[in-house]
């Protein structure tokens, strides 16, 4: 069976001390036959302070070109990166993406808007007080995805369910009072060929994807990545047979790799 984990971290990212060796031989143990490290590249940091617009491969470009050939035939090991708020300068990122080693681009929304005060969700969402503040959340959220779906340095969505890895669960928020709009997003990645992920955050949080990517298949959405998200080696491929049951059950029969920013698609069931 061929499977990929299509969103991890390594120590060129600032929250991971993980070396691309421990991700890709802890790959190998877990059975996959693809990787693509995706490294953040985040344009503000949790207080809302501008990062640099121009992103430095030379860290990632160095680790993957050492590795990329030393599991021949065992595990494809590619080349992507995690661009994090990519709409507060679209050129800029894709500037920084004309790289012809790079795959893959995951397109995340990490902060609040610029209007919003460009803070850190996880940090906001941490000091959350009452349902309201959740809700207020992910409404600016939804403004930021709805402007992330009409710029071009990405080819999935990460973790479209973000805000709800950190908002309180005692609030019961769920994207659905924003059903409509997240529609509308969905209709745009699939007119464009693109996709989304299914990031199973280390394995915590396969069942909040079910509604949504049973949207996304309703409207036809068929580009699909998987993804743990480790940051740690420890969580490599985390609840992939879970996330793959759930794929299975919404009737998703394949999940992509990419090539060159091109999605390759294989069967998620054989
Ligand atoms: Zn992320
Ligand atoms: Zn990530």
């Amino acid at each position: 069976m061929y499977l990929s984990d299509y969103h991890l971290h390594t120590r060129c990212s600032s929250d991971s001390q993980a070396t691309l060796t421990q991700q890709a031989e802890a790959a190998l143990a877990a059975g996959l036959r693809e990787i693509c490290v995706t490294d953040h590249w985040n344009l503000l940091d949790q207080a809302g302070n501008r990062l640099p617009t121009v992103y430095s491969w030379e860290a990632s470009l160095k680790q993957w070109k050492k590795l990329r050939s030393r599991w021949p035939g065992a595990l494809e090991l590619r080349l992507g990166v995690e661009v994090g708020n990519g709409v507060l300068d679209p050129a800029a990122v894709d500037a920084s993406l004309e790289l012809p080693e790079l795959d893959f681009v995951i397109g995340s929304l990490h902060s609040q808007s610029a209007a919003a005060g460009g803070r850190g969700i996880f940090t906001v969402a941490h000091e959350c007080t009452t349902k309201e503040d959740g809700a207020a959340i992910l409404d600016d959220y939804m403004d930021m995805l709805e402007e992330l779906v009409q710029t071009r340095g990405w080819d999935v969505l990460g973790h479209v369910i973000y805000p709800l890895r950190y908002i309180p669960e005692e609030y019961g928020l769920d994207l659905r009072p924003w059903w409509d709009r997240l529609a509308e997003v969905f209709r745009t990645v699939i007119a464009q060929g693109k996709g989304i992920e299914l990031n199973t955050t280390c394995g915590t949080t396969v069942s909040q994807w079910r509604d949504v990517l049973a949207l996304y298949r309703d409207l036809g959405g068929e580009v699909l990545t998987l993804g743990s998200d480790a940051h740690h080696s420890r969580f490599i491929a985390a609840a992939f047979p879970q996330a793959l049951e759930l794929l299975q059950s919404l009737g998703f029969r394949w999940l992509c790799v990419y090539r060159s920013r091109t999605p390759l698609f294989y069967k998620a069931d054989s």
